[in-house]
């Protein structure tokens, strides 16, 4: 049975050395219901003094000798699997804080407890097949190579995957041996504090993860800066993506991985069944509320079929049901925060001002809390705003096209390369267009296909660095050659 009450918030404060902390200024900052716009509770604002104390018990936790780098690596895989299954155990409570702090339907935030669950088990089979190889090198040498953790990690993650996110960084580091500060994002940190107690819990040495909450220039921006730091793993926009380039570029040239985001093109040719193909999109555009970085937001229909979709496509999200994210029906919570709100509305204005043709939706829902109706807009153009900004909320562009070579060149006319779709029977333009378009997941007939094995990252804008599968586990190594004289 689902539980599906209001959670009590058992944590608030910093998570440093195993044990949660008030910050050395005893700031703290509200953490506000996206559905209501009033405030949950209080977090510790982690600034400088903070992170420098979380980096220092991430170092010490890392050194030659700790407990952490001791421990044989089948233990290791098992302290993951344990904080998986102490995941699992507590589903429903962290469920409940996603559904709270960052209003996604309680059936979805379940889902994405489940995802976390599979992340953390996929890693954690790595952590005793993590191999290097013998190089037939020239000279007498025997020559090896080795596999090492890279170090400490700063991790900063986003609000859209509070948790998954969270598991998307921790479970790949873990397994390669590193250890970790995780900044949350500062709209959602409530999941990440329970999840940092379940990692107590389940046994891992003090300082191996660390959580500190807090805002981005302040927290995150002394997390990167950091010269203790190692590598930084960053989940967020391009613009702040841009910016950890620059500082890591002047202080100590850590390692960086980047996802950043999209405005992902979805193609659909007219020999397909209409309703299913509507069914796809829909779900590509409007998952998680369009706050989703591969969000399929470009709908490219071909010309025989795009009267008959444009209709269909406004008749299914009308149907959505927009509202409290504790209710079995509600399929669209709200958005995330007022900024968030606001940038939505404004470029739906701009959609209508340019001259898009608005099918349904356009407007806030309601005058509580940041809802959004569903929108649907066609006719768009290629260079509307709408076409080209990323909206990260509910709302679909659908473009008119007539062949496959156009539609390729449209589809890659973007300075992002996140993600891609395409619909269609025909399997050599599936295969042309997955071999053409520029971008890191390419779905055919499906989307939004992800998985433990499957590596996920950017071309282009969108990022650097893969998460997931091996080549995610990749991103937290060194390599070392060892070569020995005989
Ligand atoms: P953001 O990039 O500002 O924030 C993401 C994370 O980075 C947060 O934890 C934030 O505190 C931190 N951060 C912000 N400035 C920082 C800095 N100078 N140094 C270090 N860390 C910093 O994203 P946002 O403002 O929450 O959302 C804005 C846009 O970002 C969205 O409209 C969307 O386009 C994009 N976004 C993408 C993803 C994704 O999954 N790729 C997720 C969320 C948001």
């Amino acid at each position: 049975m689902a539980d599906k009450s209001i959670p009590i918030i058992k944590y608030t404060k910093l998570f440093i050395n195993n044990e949660f902390v008030d910050a050395v200024s005893k700031k703290t900052f509200p953490v506000i219901n996206p559905s209501t716009g009033k405030k949950i509770v209080e977090v510790a604002e982690a600034d400088k003094e903070d992170v420098d104390k979380a980096v220092a018990a991430a170092k010490a936790a890392f050194e030659q000798n700790s407990e952490w780098r001791t421990m044989f690596a089948s233990s290791r895989g098992k302290l993951i699997v344990k904080l998986a299954d102490l995941i699992e155990r507590d589903q429903e409570y962290l469920a409940s804080l996603e559904a709270l702090d960052n209003g996604k339907p309680y059936k979805n935030a379940l889902m994405d407890v489940g995802f976390s669950v599979d992340v953390l088990k996929y890693y954690a089979g790595y952590c005793d097949k993590i191999h290097g190889s013998t190089v037939p090198s020239d000279g007498n040498f025997m020559t090896m190579t080795l596999k090492e953790p890279v170090g400490v990690v700063g991790q900063i993650i986003p609000w859209n995957y509070p948790l998954m996110m969270l598991a998307w960084k921790w479970a790949p580091a873990l397994a390669a041996g590193c250890t970790v500060v995780l900044k949350p994002a500062e709209q959602t940190p409530l999941s990440a504090l329970a999840v940092a107690a379940l990692a107590k819990e389940a046994g891992f040495p003090k300082g191996v993860v660390n959580v500190v909450p807090g805002y981005g220039p302040t927290a995150g921006g002394s997390l990167v800066k950091h010269p203790d730091v190692n590598k930084v793993a960053f989940t967020g926009s391009t613009e702040v993506g841009n910016k950890i380039m620059e500082v890591v570029g002047q202080s100590n040239l850590k390692r960086v991985s980047l996802e950043l985001g999209g405005k992902s093109p979805l193609v659909i040719f007219d020999d397909v069944d209409v309703d299913e193909a509507v069914e796809i999109a829909y779900g590509a555009c409007f998952a998680n509320h369009g706050q989703n970085c591969c969000a399929g937001s470009r709908t490219y229909v071909q010309s025989g079929i795009y009267n008959e979709f444009v209709k269909k496509a406004a008749e299914i999200a009308r149907r959505t049901k927009v509202g409290d994210p504790f209710s079995d029906a509600t399929d669209q919570g709200p958005q995330v925060n007022q900024k968030m709100l606001d940038k939505i509305l404004r470029l739906i204005e701009s959609g209508k001002k340019e001259g898009a043709k608005l099918q349904t939706g356009g407007c806030r829902k309601g005058n509580e809390g940041y809802f959004v109706e569903p929108t649907v807009f066609s006719d768009v153009n290629d260079n509307m705003t709408i076409a080209r900004e990323e909206i990260f909320g509910p709302v679909q562009s659908i473009f008119k096209f007539d062949t496959l070579e156009e539609v390729i060149k449209r589809a890659n006319d973007t300075t992002y390369g996140l993600a891609a779709g395409v619909i269609t029977n025909n399997i050599t333009t599936a295969l042309a267009y997955a071999k053409s378009v520029r971008a890191g997941s390419v779905w055919v007939n499906c989307y939004d296909a992800i998985a433990p094995q499957t590596p996920f990252g950017g071309f282009k804008q969108s990022g650097m660095g893969r998460e997931l599968g091996e080549e995610g586990l990749k991103e937290y190594l060194e390599l070392k050659t060892v070569s020995i004289k005989v």
